[in-house]
């Protein structure tokens, strides 16, 4: 019998928790490090100009209607991601080894994976997926949900508040064979640190004598440095190397478009002459697995993406876009590092800021001074020492720098 009177009290989403606390806090300088949303310089939300275009551009259409989409999404959008992905010259579209669905965003990307591997990675030795430690919280709660067993690979190294590189390839070569390994394609959240252009290939190299299964989280592609071809490297040469792998691809950072959930999934095979069989065995499964769990995806957020991804014109326009969040958020790193700098007169002490990438900064700050800095000087971030780069603006940078100094004497 159920009694509802039975269903446990949950944990409060410790991100949510510090959002409320920001926003009750009346004192005028207070500063939000905590959202994982760009801001601009006005610590503003920020529409892209070119979302704006391509907004107006909808608007006038006559023939607009809200039909239902297909099943797999937009065409013209999963289309377009794949190429923008794996490159619009990707031997792997051109042999059609690729199958895509536009999903609620990144976080559906990653639902709609790790349901498909619960539900085809081989049963009976049920290898676990390995995220990194620490990673984004919702990988574990997604996972867990589809009962995929869990578990992790050091990453940050506290010592050097850089990548813990040894740590990571020795645990994923000593993983079980086969096992899924859940990659960060770009900029890492929480910790803002990647793994270098070498050391992913010295990864791919461990992963393909394991035979394990890459799984690339891309949230940040262009966002990260600016460059979208830079961003999705890692991915591209997985690909290159002729590995099966899959990709749960995020627009929102990167269009700025996080509440109309516009992303994509991607599952790649190798190369062979089965391999258009074998996409269309996986696609005909993904809509089964799609229908019962979401329908249909949503339409706004993707026709938005799709013609910007393909309009030459428009396109340009938001490579512009792109570098002007990405340019904002390394000018932040710099100014930020550099008043650090300035203040204990220890050139370098904080290199760790600029090294890092993309929308987080792992401080190294601990709890407790986490805890100081909020109490002493409104300046909101999570618990783990991660700060939004995206939260710091020319109006706030010195007295963030001031309130941390304050409390690593
Ligand atoms: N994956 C990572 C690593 C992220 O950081 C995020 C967003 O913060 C996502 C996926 C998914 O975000 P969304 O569902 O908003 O696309």
């Amino acid at each position: 019998v159920f009694h509802a009177d039975n269903v446990p009290q949950a944990p409060e989403d410790p991100l949510f928790g510090l959002m409320a606390a920001y926003r009750k806090d009346d004192f005028e300088k207070k500063v939000d490090l905590g959202i994982g949303a760009y801001r601009d310089n006005n610590a503003k939300p920020w529409v892209l100009p070119v979302v704006k275009q391509a907004d107006e551009i909808l608007r006038k259409d006559p023939n607009l209607n809200h039909e239902y989409l297909p099943i797999a999404g937009l065409t013209d959008f999963t289309s377009a991601a794949q190429k923008l992905i794996l490159g619009a010259e990707s031997p792997a579209i051109k042999e059609k080894r690729v199958v895509t669905f536009q999903t609620i965003s990144g976080t559906g990307a990653v639902h709609l994976g790790g349901l498909f591997l619960a539900r085809f990675y081989p049963r009976p030795s049920n290898q676990p997926i390995y995220f990194s430690s620490p990673t984004w919280a919702n990988h574990n709660q997604i996972f867990t949900n589809v009962h995929l067993p869990i578990k992790t690979y050091p990453y940050f190294s506290p010592q050097t508040k850089g990548l813990d590189f040894e740590g990571m390839r020795s645990t994923i070569e000593q993983a079980p064979e086969g096992s899924i390994m859940l990659l960060h394609a770009c900029a890492h959240n929480p910790t803002g640190v990647d793994p270098t252009r070498d050391q992913w290939k010295e990864l791919a190299k461990v992963i393909r004598a394991k035979k394990h299964f890459p799984f690339f989280d891309c949230a940040y592609q262009g966002f990260a440095s600016g460059d979208l071809e830079n961003d999705a490297w890692a991915i591209r040469y997985f690909v290159s190397q002729g590995f099966e792998l899959c990709i749960a691809q995020s627009f929102a950072k990167n269009f700025g478009l996080y509440g109309e959930r516009a992303g994509a999934f991607h599952f790649v095979t190798g190369a062979g002459p089965d391999a258009q069989n074998t996409i269309g065995r996986i696609a005909s499964q993904l809509a089964i697995l799609q229908r019962s769990e979401i329908s249909n995806p949503p339409a706004y957020g993707a026709r938005i993406a799709s013609l910007v991804l393909n309009d030459p014109a428009l396109f340009k326009g938001w490579e512009a876009n792109l570098r002007t969040m990405a340019g904002r958020i390394i000018d932040m790193r710099k100014a930020l590092r550099s008043k650090l700098e300035e203040l204990n007169g220890k050139e370098g002490s904080w290199k760790h800021i600029t090294d890092q990438i993309g929308m987080f900064s792992f401080t190294g700050l601990t709890e407790k001074q986490v805890l100081k800095i909020r109490e002493d000087a409104h300046v909101y971030m999570t618990k783990n020492g991660r700060i939004s780069m995206a939260g710091l603006n020319t109006g706030n940078v010195e007295y963030t720098a001031k309130a941390i100094d304050k409390v690593v004497r």
